[in-house]
């Protein structure tokens, strides 16, 4: 007897619940506004982390002209995928993101119309584990100790740091997911905790590829070329830019392939792989930076995007 009642209850349970799954997701898209009662609004990743990249898609029953956002304070334009009738941007979530529940707000407009249709979508942010390993790694003096002739190239660089690397240029250039610069195997990990010369420093905001020096380094989605020159901490760096805020950085190459300007394809070489700046040895940094936002490479390559 209670055999069988053990084997016939998992059974039984799913089909209530998905029920009332369906009419909760029902009212939670058609409750906010009656303009706006049929519109869907999804993210994916379906689970949001702090620290990284989300991509937003949205159907709406009407036809509309533009479609734009706003979420954790940045603006967002949204794009339109003929083939599956969806609006979509990508978008991100900073690693300083406390864990909580915050309001993607829409507002699609029709040129006929004055008025703009808004729509509101809650989501919530769980908090990303991220590895704890402290490394001890020794670097040379000249990065932890520079002398007042480096600190000025330093300056310099945080300067050309500032100006570039928060740049937002309206027209979307990437198309479809981003792929991996180098095939290699994975070093580091975004987000772990690193230690210099016994002194903590902030967490690996990018993601370390195993490459010995000379590898091909190919562009992870197209763009335009932002930045191809040497910064003291970065050594030979190429930064690119996506579009709608959205940039790659590529550091201590050995070589470039590219110079500023340049208009790249996914998978073009942008340079070749080294040990160039602040580097224990060859390998090649990548990070993702979105509208000022560092954000989790890896899981941007895990994205499916249109
Ligand atoms: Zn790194």
């Amino acid at each position: 007897m209670k055999m069988s009642n053990l084997t016939k209850q998992p059974r039984r349970q799913p089909v209530p619940f998905s029920r009332l799954a369906v009419v909760g997701l029902f009212l939670a898209f058609s409750l906010p506004s009656a303009s706006a009662a049929t519109w869907t609004v999804r993210a994916q990743p379906v689970r949001l982390l702090n620290g990284a990249p989300v991509l937003f898609q949205v159907k709406v029953p009407s036809r509309l002209d533009s479609l734009s956002g706003t979420w954790l304070g940045h603006h967002l334009d949204f794009s339109f995928d003929p083939s599956t009738r969806t609006w979509f941007a990508l978008a991100g979530v900073s690693l300083e993101t406390a864990p909580g529940k915050y309001t993607l707000e829409l507002a699609g407009r029709r040129s006929a119309a004055k008025a703009s249709i808004n729509f509101t979508r809650q989501f919530t942010v769980a908090r990303a584990i991220y590895p704890k390993i402290k490394v001890e790694l020794t670097v040379e003096r000249k990065f932890t100790e520079p002398t007042p002739e480096q600190l000025q190239q330093i300056k310099e660089g945080q300067q050309i740091k500032r100006d570039y690397l928060n740049r937002v240029t309206p027209d979307r250039q990437w198309a479809g997911s981003f792929t991996a610069p180098a095939v290699a195997p994975i070093s580091d990990v975004f987000g772990s905790q690193r230690i210099f010369n016994g002194k903590a420093q902030s967490p690996h905001l990018g993601l370390d590829f195993r490459v010995p020096a000379g590898t091909p380094v190919v562009a992870m989605n197209s763009g335009t070329v932002l930045l191809a020159r040497p910064l003291y901490f970065e050594g030979n760096f190429v930064v690119i830019d996506h579009g709608q805020g959205l940039l790659t950085l590529y550091l201590h190459l050995s070589e470039f392939k590219v110079k500023e300007g340049d208009v790249v394809q996914r998978g073009d070489v942008i340079g070749l792989s080294g040990g160039t700046g602040r580097a224990t040895g060859p390998h090649l940094h990548v990070a993702v930076r979105w509208q000022g936002v560092n954000l989790d490479p890896a899981r941007l390559m895990q994205l499916t995007l249109p």
